[in-house]
């Protein structure tokens, strides 16, 4: 069966007409209590083909655009901002897909990209064309996969013969953008994911060289901690597996250690980053979570549904919220130090810890302010290049 999908078929709709699996209907509207949301998840293919888009991250050096061949993210971690400040902007079209709260319903809907290679490549030429006085100082020319979904996350809410082609079209749509970008251009390419599904693209990972380097978001090594913050990811140990599974296939890698929980302590750093720097990583990036509206309801939602304590003060109050954030990256710096990672790790410090308020609790000003500012403006590394 032939996946690509022409131009006149941006409107295609293969499947059964019944697309939404639903277990128990919600009206929407908003919900007091997110432990009753409803647990039917939604799979759809997505009226919009596949783009490569210049991508808004401030001070985090990751990337110059990003590839979101979804919308929506099946691994529904409870801490993610994407509902907030993403895919909120979606709200009417997403309701045409039968998801009526985008940020309550997070983790339960994926729109699924299809490819268009016409409306592509023109995507891939305007990047490679883009004068670097226009990107961002510290992108790398690097194209993100993906900056508000996983890339290879689990597709769920199909079953069947409709499953298996709505995955063919995700795998096809992922994997001729990765050719195209590889072939038609000079652009380097950042994979982050959660999930070991990566080792399917493994070889064509390793056919870019030193031009693309595929990274691990890995925020704790303690599974039970991990299942009430990313509820449907896999286990931190599959994941420490696949990031020296990467190194060990001759792929260059990198860390997220983000977003690090209120639960770890300076050992528990000390053990994960002493574990992660076997596959060799060229940085390992760390932040605290960051708090937006609905973060902390939906973390509190997630620890309840596993009839598990855990304490959202932390990102219930804005100053709580700044204490523990500059505690958690000044813990990482000496765990880092105990490890003899130093050097790897690039803090990523939210803007919100450079307020008058937070920076004035400081007992040394000038000393924080001067540590915010190098945190901000570090260039992470990439492999052949002398930082
Ligand atoms: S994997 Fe990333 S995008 Fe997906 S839910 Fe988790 S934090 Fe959000």
């Amino acid at each position: 069966m032939n996946h690509q999908l022409t131009k006149s078929s941006r409107n295609f709709r293969p499947l059964s007409t019944n697309l939404i699996s639903c277990s128990k209907r919600w009206k929407g509207g908003r919900m007091s209590d997110l432990s009753e949301l409803p647990s039917r998840r939604i799979l759809r293919l997505s009226e919009k083909c596949l783009t490569l888009q210049r991508n808004d991250f401030v001070n985090k050096s990751l990337s110059s655009w990003a590839v979101n061949q979804f919308m929506g993210c099946g691994h529904g971690c409870s801490f993610c901002y994407v509902p907030e400040v993403s895919v909120v902007k979606q709200k009417s079209l997403l309701r045409g897909y039968g998801v009526e709260s985008p940020a309550e319903e997070w983790g339960r809907y994926t729109l699924v990209r299809p490819w268009d290679r016409t409306s592509f490549l023109s995507d891939v030429l305007k990047a490679e064309g883009t004068p670097l006085t226009e990107l961002n100082r510290d992108g790398n020319r690097a194209v993100m996969y993906s900056s508000t979904t996983d890339p290879y996350q689990v597709l769920k809410g199909l079953s069947g013969e409709d499953l298996k082609m709505m995955r063919a079209v995700a795998d096809n749509a992922r994997r001729k953008s990765l050719e195209m970008i590889r072939d038609h251009s000079t652009l380097n390419v950042r994979i982050l994911t959660r999930s070991p599904l990566a080792r399917e693209d493994f070889e064509l990972m390793r056919s870019f060289g030193d031009r693309l380097m595929f990274g691990v978001s890995l925020p704790t090594l303690d599974e039970k901690v991990s299942r009430i913050y990313e509820p449907d990811a896999p286990g931190p140990q599959q994941r420490l597996q696949l990031l020296e599974d990467a190194h060990a296939a001759g792929i260059a890698t990198f860390v997220a250690v983000a977003p690090v929980f209120p639960q770890s302590n300076c050992e528990d750093l000390v053990t994960l980053f002493k574990k992660v720097e076997k596959a060799q990583p060229h940085t390992i990036f760390m932040e605290p979570v960051n708090i937006r509206l609905k973060v902390a309801e939906r973390i509190e939602a997630s620890a309840k549904k596993l009839g598990m304590e855990n304490d959202v003060s932390p990102f219930r109050d804005s100053q709580v919220w700044a204490d523990y954030a500059v505690k958690m990256l000044k813990v990482a710096e000496l765990a880092a130090e105990e490890a003899g990672v130093r050097a790897k790790l690039h803090l990523w410090p939210d803007k919100a810890l450079g307020s008058k308020a937070v920076v004035q609790r400081q007992s040394n000003v000038h000393d924080y302010t001067s540590w915010l500012q190098r945190c901000w403006e570090r260039i992470s590394e990439w492999p052949g290049k002398s930082n």
